[in-house]
């Protein structure tokens, strides 16, 4: 066993709200591993039966939440990536409710792929073609304010935002919206394409180890939450019932950020976010509909801002 501070998958749920009792509590500056299960509650474990094994399976589960101490409401919990370690193999399954192309099928079929390779890990997904992979966390969230929100569900707390930037080496920040934070992670995918068209990624679990620090004051008040460094990009991650009013969302609240950040007024603001900013789709098949506006951070740095 690792000496570092493992929260096992035996703690999990499929809702995230400020009523969880934690199932760890760590320091500001700690690093801490989630075990986390599969999005199917690791149930299905084979080909031969799609619907799985469990009589109850919880739909995305989530371990945590983990208590930050030291994290009060209004600050923001950043939270560092610092590795996705799979299990050794992952499984999709077919939907006829859900997803794209739901009404392309009348019964459930999965398929299970291993995970092959060492550092560059891929799949084989069939005789012709290897896929290399690229791990992300689809599940990741703090306690949301009021009511809780269930798994399958991404919001301004995070939760369900299967955005592919989520992966090793990012940094994710999140708001803080009860003491201690709370937070929670799982729906691990070995590999995702924006849209998620099908319903679901490469769907696995998996280890992830992360450094949790709490940012405050007005450094923590400027960041669009959800907020994402990743590959020298910035992004905030919205969700909305509508792609348009998703990328409404995010579009503006990117354009606040610089105005801040840059020490823009709203034209050179505005210009900027045209010339250099990217509108992505996160997912299309949640409850809400996730978008994310990237800019790239160098282009804030030339301005003199350094992120939290
Ligand atoms: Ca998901
Ligand atoms: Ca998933």
């Amino acid at each position: 066993m690792s000496d570092i501070l493992t929260i096992t998958s035996e703690h999990v749920s499929g809702i995230l709200t400020q009523d969880a009792a934690p199932a760890a509590y760590c320091g500001d500056g700690d690093t801490v591993i989630f075990e986390t299960r599969d999005c199917y509650d690791d149930a299905v474990v084979s080909e031969e039966r799609p619907l799985g094994d469990k009589a109850d399976p919880i739909e995305n589960p989530a371990t945590g939440p983990l208590y930050v101490e030291g994290a009060e409401p209004g600050d923001v919990l950043k939270v560092e990536i610092l590795d996705i370690r799979l299990r050794d193999w992952g499984v999709m399954r077919s939907s006829t409710k859900c997803g794209v192309f739901h009404e392309d099928f009348t019964e459930r079929t999965a398929r299970i792929f291993s995970i092959r390779g060492g550092a560059a890990q891929y799949i084989q997904f069939d005789g012709k073609l290897a896929i290399p992979l690229d791990p992300m966390i689809g599940v990741i969230g703090t306690a949301p304010a009021g009511e809780g929100i269930t798994t399958d569900t991404p919001h301004s707390h995070g939760g369900n935002m299967d955005c592919h930037k989520i992966v090793k080496g990012s940094t994710l920040y999140l708001p803080v919206n009860t003491p201690g934070g709370l937070l929670s992670m799982g729906d691990l995918h070995a590999l995702m394409g924006d849209g998620e068209v099908f319903i679901c990624g490469l769907e696995i679990a998996g280890l992830v180890t992360v450094r949790v620090s709490v940012v405050k004051g007005d450094a923590a008040a400027m960041l669009p939450t959800p907020f994402l460094s990743c590959r020298g990009r910035v992004m905030t991650i919205q969700s909305a019932e509508t792609l348009d009013a998703a990328g409404d969302i995010a579009a503006k609240a990117m354009k606040n950020f610089v105005k801040k950040a840059a020490g823009k007024d709203n034209f050179e603001a505005g210009m900027l976010m045209s010339l250099l900013s990217d509108m992505a789709v996160c997912q299309v098949v949640d409850p809400l509909k996730t978008v994310r506006v990237e800019f790239p951070l160098d282009v804030l740095e030339t301005y003199g801002y350094r992120l939290p």
